[in-house]
């Protein structure tokens, strides 16, 4: 039983000695799977059905105390930790992987960044959303910069005391129902390039009217949150709505990065929660449905699926909470490694889960064909699953592998791996 499992790694996992942490654990994780059991399990089909934004789930997670929980006690909410999050998570995302996103989004992402780097005055504005019930969007992606995240266009011209902001991001998560949004942009003065930084801009608000909403792409699977484009036309940010991160502007786009870590790891615990919902159902339909006379579950070949499910499943877990396991922002590495094994897992695992209902599983009317679906996203959003082993080599050997056709260019000819390799070939 996978529940058992469950309980094992909140109880017994390495890093948590602290009684008073394991049984704060142990009480997230039942009342989440309470919730998450008896209210979003049921809604879960029709959110899919519908393509309708779960407001509904947002509110009862919000009146669980479950919206905005890592925010310090300070600004309202209850100083938890990453580790918590992902427990949370999990556990929605059995019944819901859409409400799992949203709980991850309410806990991580902007609001891990807004709390870390921001002033006072941004402090209490997102925390206030939050706890409200608002799930806010992260605006980095562009159409014609995905991976190469860096190369966005979308542009921040210091006019008086703010910022004008032009350009188009894509496939933003809550597009249309979130408030607020962390948007990332290139940051000009006089003309002249500063680097990146984020702005925070509350949609609705007055001298919000720049920042609207466009197209909903028809996605796969998580259909109940929509991925929208974000128009920003001479949207005007005060000074005070910029994200300063520690390191300024020059090389703050990494420091917003590793804020950004928090976010992955979050996907990786809807990811899991997602594999773990599809097992469950596995696991219990092998042992009722028969053929040729007997439970299926007597039969090796699926006995040997569902083991290697399970490993998986315990392996994935393990990563997440070695990845959480510190205070402050999961490591790079870890959390790259986290949510690389466990996206390829979650699509794997459910995909066998399908398989083992024959062609129960590929009924719409069955919760696995959902969660297949919604598993998929995770090989790809909040960074790819070729782009983070990119990461994971790059941390293994100390080296930065510029991804550029011209990165190596710029070395200095006796440093520039190219034209050694071009002695080689003379
Ligand atoms: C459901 C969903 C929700 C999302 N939500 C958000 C959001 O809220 N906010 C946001 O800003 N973005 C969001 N995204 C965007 C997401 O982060 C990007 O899709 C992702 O970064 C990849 O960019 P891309 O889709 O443009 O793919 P591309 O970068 O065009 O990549 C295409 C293919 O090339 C591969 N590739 C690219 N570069 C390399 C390389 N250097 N080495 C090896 N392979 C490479 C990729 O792995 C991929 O297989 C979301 C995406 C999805 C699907």
């Amino acid at each position: 039983m996978l529940v058992d499992l469950d309980r094992i790694t909140a109880t017994e996992g390495a890093d948590i000695k602290d009684k008073s942490s394991v049984s704060v654990l142990d009480s997230i994780r039942e009342r989440a799977r309470d919730l998450a059991q008896n209210v979003f399990a049921p809604r879960a089909a029709s959110i899919d059905t519908a393509e309708i934004y779960p407001w509904e789930n947002c509110f009862a997670l919000r009146d669980a105390g479950f919206m905005g929980m890592t925010i310090p006690k300070t600004y309202g909410g209850q100083g938890l930790g990453y580790r918590e999050a992902v427990v949370l998570v999990e556990e929605v995302s059995k019944a819901c992987g859409v409400t799992g996103r949203i709980a991850v989004e309410a806990n991580m992402g902007a609001v891990g960044a807004i709390m870390a780097y921001g002033s006072e005055k941004q402090k209490k504005l997102a925390a206030d959303l939050v706890l409200d019930g608002d799930k806010p969007a992260i605006c980095i992606t562009e159409p014609e910069s995905g991976s190469a995240a860096r190369d966005m266009t979308t542009r921040a011209d210091k006019v008086g005391d703010g910022y004008v902001i032009n350009g188009k991001k894509h496939w933003i998560t809550g597009g249309g129902v979130s408030r607020l949004h962390l948007i990332f942009a290139q940051v000009f003065e006089n003309d002249q390039p500063q680097g990146i930084a984020g702005f925070i801009v509350v949609r609705g608000e007055p001298g919000s009217e720049g920042l609207s909403a466009g197209k909903r792409e028809p996605t796969m699977g998580l259909r109940g949150i929509p991925e929208t484009e974000i128009y920003l036309h001479d949207l005007h940010v005060p000074s005070d709505m910029m994200l300063q991160p520690p390191s300024g502007i020059k090389k703050g786009f990494g420091d917003l990065m590793t804020a950004y870590n928090g976010q992955r790891v979050g996907a990786a615990a809807v990811a899991l929660g997602l594999a773990v919902g599809a097992y469950d159902q596995a696991e219990a339909f092998i042992q009722k449905r028969e053929q040729f006379g007997r439970p299926i579950c007597e039969f090796q070949g699926l006995q040997w699926m569902l083991a290697d499910m399970s490993v998986q499943i315990s392996a994935a877990r393990a990563l997440i909470n070695d990845a959480v396991s510190g205070t402050g922002f999961p490591d790079k590495m870890k959390a790259a490694q986290a949510k690389l094994f466990t996206s390829e897992m979650a699509v794997n695992v459910t995909n066998n889960a399908l398989q083992m209902h024959g062609a129960a599983g590929y009924s719409r009317n069955n919760p696995v064909e959902r969660m297949v679906r919604d598993a998929r996203m995770f090989t790809i959003g909040g960074g790819t699953a070729q782009v983070l082993r990119n990461v994971i080599a790059s941390d293994l050997l100390g080296r930065k592998f510029p991804q550029t056709r011209d990165g190596y260019l710029s070395y200095p000819a006796s440093q520039s791996p190219v034209d050694n390799i071009r002695e080689k070939i003379k």
